[in-house]
């Protein structure tokens, strides 16, 4: 049942964050259970990505790596290539302006 673990705290936030923009504590007089809602689904996120990625560094387990531009891609035009300074993890990003134009 692990792979149920993003898609509840994410609804949680997500239940909590429209409960807040609905106003909800108005018509359900709920005082603080959609904060109590949203801190509840960050922290099943943060335990399962801890537990689950392999990154050795912590903010690079939940996703906050430090990108740097490393530079372009061979295959594909307009494609950029970024590397995590902390854990050599490879992103490549298509720019969708293709420069040109001005
Ligand atoms: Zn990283």
């Amino acid at each position: 049942m692990r792979n149920k673990a993003p898609l509840t705290g994410y609804s949680l936030i997500f239940l909590g964050a429209a409960f807040i923009i609905a106003d909800a504590d108005a018509l359900f007089n709920m005082y603080y259970l959609h904060y109590v809602s949203i801190v509840v689904g960050m922290v099943i996120l943060l335990a399962y990505y801890l537990t689950t990625r392999s990154e050795k560094n912590l903010l690079c387990r939940i996703g906050f790596h430090k990108f740097e531009h490393v530079g372009w891609d061979n295959e594909v035009p307009f494609r950029l290539i970024y590397r995590c300074q902390r854990c050599e993890y490879v992103k490549r990003v298509i720019r969708s302006s293709g420069g040109g134009g001005m």
